[in-house]
């Protein structure tokens, strides 16, 4: 993107309790990760910024920043406005997690609409009919309205501080409160909101046939063995104490870089060295965690998820079997993923070859991730924001 593009936020409200399923439904899993994830994950790529507003009572999650909500609604956007506020944004999403199937197309649509109007809102049309006390009324510019709504940030954020003591349902209340236009955009049938159990069974079959684009990448890395000499040696994330090190221009952790390219791959996003040059001094002695981020967020960033992966090590020693479960748990982390998704494994060549022999250790890794069918034009690199 060019440097005139607009900075854009994403406020995520999540402080509600959910009595209706016994738990705050924004933490209910949904085909792998929780409904907040899903949500939060909308906005990768689109937005430079993501705060999620969340009850400091409930679990917090890691992948973004947090920032405690109110008592209601009105007041938690109002936190998480105040909480973006240094960082000075142009446009700012305000998005119900509640509603984890926004697309990038419906986010795009209104910041798009924002950025000419102000403020920008999805909404349909009523197509059923509608009775009040046994009275049939007119359809007549009859709406429903979702999230994500998107403000001037400066235009939003004025309006919470001015009218905080008055009790709005949405935040394009507070524009029309002003008597201030807000455009309609065509909202997105699918977006709905979990507030019933029966959503959430229709979610998860949604999103299901939304990411039925099934793909698989391999990837393969070899690193040389060389004295330790104060090195750790670094295997899946994980430093195992070795009188040997895996000598590279990162921390050399050939698990890590198989991984990285088989999530690649999957994407068809070419390989780790295309991201991350071995000349660039910036990678000199990188963690590997960094580059497998990296990769996951590109899946994220074309609205897929990573259902499975695993890597294979290949090595007379050290011994994999004790380091075994804190690889998988450290890419778990990594990757945002439940442990069981994640699968580590070791062999040796019998003492034969170069991993036989010790000069070096092998790892390859496959990985299978889920894509949207209507994903039509891959991202390119530069156009990702995340922080990587
Ligand atoms: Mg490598």
């Amino acid at each position: 993107m060019t440097s005139t593009r607009k900075k854009i936020a994403a406020l995520i409200v999540a402080g509600g309790s959910g009595t209706r399923f016994g738990a705050p439904k924004q933490y209910l899993p949904l085909l792998g990760k929780s409904v907040l994830q899903w949500s939060v994950d909308a906005f990768g790529g689109i937005a430079d910024e993501i705060v999620a507003v969340t009850n400091p009572g409930h679990p917090q999650p890691e992948s973004v920043r947090c920032v405690a909500g109110g008592a209601t609604r009105q007041q938690s956007v109002r936190s998480g406005l105040a909480a973006l506020r240094a960082s000075k944004p142009d446009i700012v999403l305000i998005h119900d997690a509640a509603r984890p199937l926004v697309t990038r197309a419906l986010i795009e649509t209104l910041v798009a609409a924002a950025e000419k109007s102000g403020a920008a809102i999805p909404a349909l049309a009523v197509t059923d009919t509608v009775k009040r006390n046994g009275q049939t009324e007119s359809r007549d510019n009859l709406f429903t309205v979702q999230t994500p709504q998107a403000f001037d940030f400066a235009l939003i954020d004025t309006l919470h501080e001015k009218y905080k003591d008055k009790s709005f349902t949405d935040d394009a209340a507070l524009c029309e409160a002003e008597g201030r236009d807000v455009t309609l955009a065509a909202g997105q049938p699918d977006n709905i909101k979990i507030t019933h159990q029966q959503d959430l069974a229709r979610a998860e079959s949604l999103l299901s046939l939304r990411n039925g684009d099934v793909r698989t990448g391999q990837g393969y890395d070899v690193h040389k063995l060389v004295p330790a000499q104060g090195k750790k040696l670094m295997l899946c994330g994980v430093p195992i104490p070795h009188d040997f090190t895996l000598e590279g221009h990162s921390d050399a952790d050939a698990g890590l870089h198989a991984l990285t390219d088989a999530l690649l791959a999957a994407i068809g996003a070419g390989d780790i060295g295309q991201h991350f040059s071995p000349s660039d001094p910036r990678w000199k002695n990188a963690d590997s965690a960094l580059f497998l981020r990296h990769a996951a967020h590109l899946v994220i960033a074309q609205g897929g998820l990573i259902s499975h992966v695993d890597v294979t090590i290949v090595c007379e020693a050290p011994k994999i079997a004790p380091h075994r479960a804190a690889m998988q748990q450290r890419i778990a982390d990594i990757l945002n993923l439940p442990p069981a998704r994640v699968s580590v494994k070791a062999t040796t060549t019998e003492g034969l070859g170069f991993t036989g022999r010790r000069e070096g250790i092998a790892a390859q890794a496959i990985a299978t991730v889920r894509l949207p069918f209507l994903f039509a034009t891959a991202q390119k690199d530069e156009d990702l924001k995340w922080a990587s």
